[in-house]
């Protein structure tokens, strides 16, 4: 499964995932559950403790979005994909003026056009940004925006959901509020959780918005405090998920987020390497700009996305399709979490050599 996510679960996850489900109020799985976030916190490299969210990444981020973006805000969206472009319909629910940077999907967004769009609307209080945005494969440099938008002074929201735990990512090094991320990508777990970092100016501007989801399933204060032992859940977390996200981040922990690191970037290499030697194009337009979690390449001439797509299937292979503007141009192919292993790479160039040197199915 060299998909996008979600992706093989790791031996441990699954292992995991089979322990007994403990009742979310005994003293001992709510201490329990103060120890894994305290491993999130820490895998996070944040000074307070993140929130865990009861859905899968989107929830995260349409409850970060309700939360800190009030009906005074002016958010600078970037776009350079469908999450990006997704995210401006929230932003333009809870704000007032959404402003629109965006570049064609095979580009990233320039970090100089950001400075010039804070110059040019100095009344911008929050920007936002996907920093790879995966139905492109592209990798946005967010470390310098992070620093442009530091300086101006405006919130940043990034989701980081297919990034984090892939490279080396985090988001006080970013300068980000709200650095939203998921088990099911790079760590290797299951997609039924959110991963929200917030940072206690984010908090105080979310505490002091009236309009931010309270007695609400998308209410990230009625989280804050949730790993507090002795403080109730909102609604009943599903304990089973937990169990595997932390399963998740020992496996982390124990093989090094620098190695992790390491095999996705190593992996995505030999796969772009080996695609561009079979004479094949990237969708991303420049080399440089291709993530290290995903491999973008642009369906050949002479067959569909979706022939390719389930060729490689009869080698036992799967691989995503584009999505949204990349739809039918594109095969996506993941390398996250177990999945960034470089001999899978080299597995799938085998099998795509065999494909495009006998196009027609037998
Ligand atoms: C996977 C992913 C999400 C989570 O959204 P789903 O589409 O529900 O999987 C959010 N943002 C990015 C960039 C992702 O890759």
């Amino acid at each position: 499964m060299l998909t996008t996510g979600p992706v093989p679960a790791y031996p441990e996850v699954l292992a995991a995932l089979g322990k007994p489900v403990l009742y979310d109020y005994h003293p001992a799985f709510q201490s329990y559950y103060a120890a894994v976030v305290e491993k999130l916190r820490q895998a996070l490299q944040i000074d307070n403790a993140p929130v865990i969210m009861q859905g899968e990444a989107i929830l995260g981020i349409e409850a970060g979005a309700a939360a800190l973006i009030n009906k005074e805000d002016v958010v600078l969206n970037l776009v350079s994909g469908v999450y990006g472009k997704g995210f401006g319909n929230w932003a333009g629910l809870y704000g007032k003026e959404v402003i629109e940077l965006a570049v064609p999907y095979d580009e990233i967004i320039d970090p100089q056009a950001v400075r010039e769009a804070l110059r040019s609307r100095p009344d911008i209080t929050v920007v936002s940004l996907c920093h790879h945005d995966t139905p492109s494969g592209t990798l946005n440099p967010l470390h310098e925006i992070g620093a442009v938008v530091a300086e101006h002074g405006a919130y940043l929201i990034v989701d980081a959901v297919s990034s984090f735990a892939g490279m080396d990512v985090h988001p006080l090094d970013v300068h980000a509020d709200l650095f939203i991320t998921s088990p099911s990508k790079c760590l290797g777990s299951t997609p039924g959780l959110s991963l929200i970092a917030v940072t206690e100016r984010a908090w105080a501007k979310i505490e002091a918005n009236p309009q931010a989801p309270r007695g609400s399933f998308l209410s990230l204060l009625a989280w804050k405090d949730a790993s507090e032992p002795g403080r109730p859940f909102p609604v009943t977390p599903s304990i089973a998920e937990i169990y595997a996200l932390d399963a998740a981040l020992d496996r982390y922990a124990r093989e090094g987020p620098r190695n992790v690191w390491t095999r996705h970037a190593q992996t995505a290499t030999i796969a772009r390497e080996g695609l561009l030697g079979l004479g094949l194009s990237l969708w991303p337009k420049q080399l440089a700009w291709c993530a290290p979690t995903a491999t973008a390449l642009i369906v050949p001439e002479g067959i569909g996305d979706v022939a390719l797509r389930d060729r490689l299937l009869d080698h036992g292979i799967l691989v995503s399709l584009g999505r949204g503007e990349t739809a039918g141009k594109i095969l996506r192919v993941g390398h996250m979490g177990a999945s960034a292993e470089p001999a899978f790479a080299r597995t799938l160039i085998t099998a795509m050599r065999g494909i495009l040197s006998n196009p027609v199915h037998p």
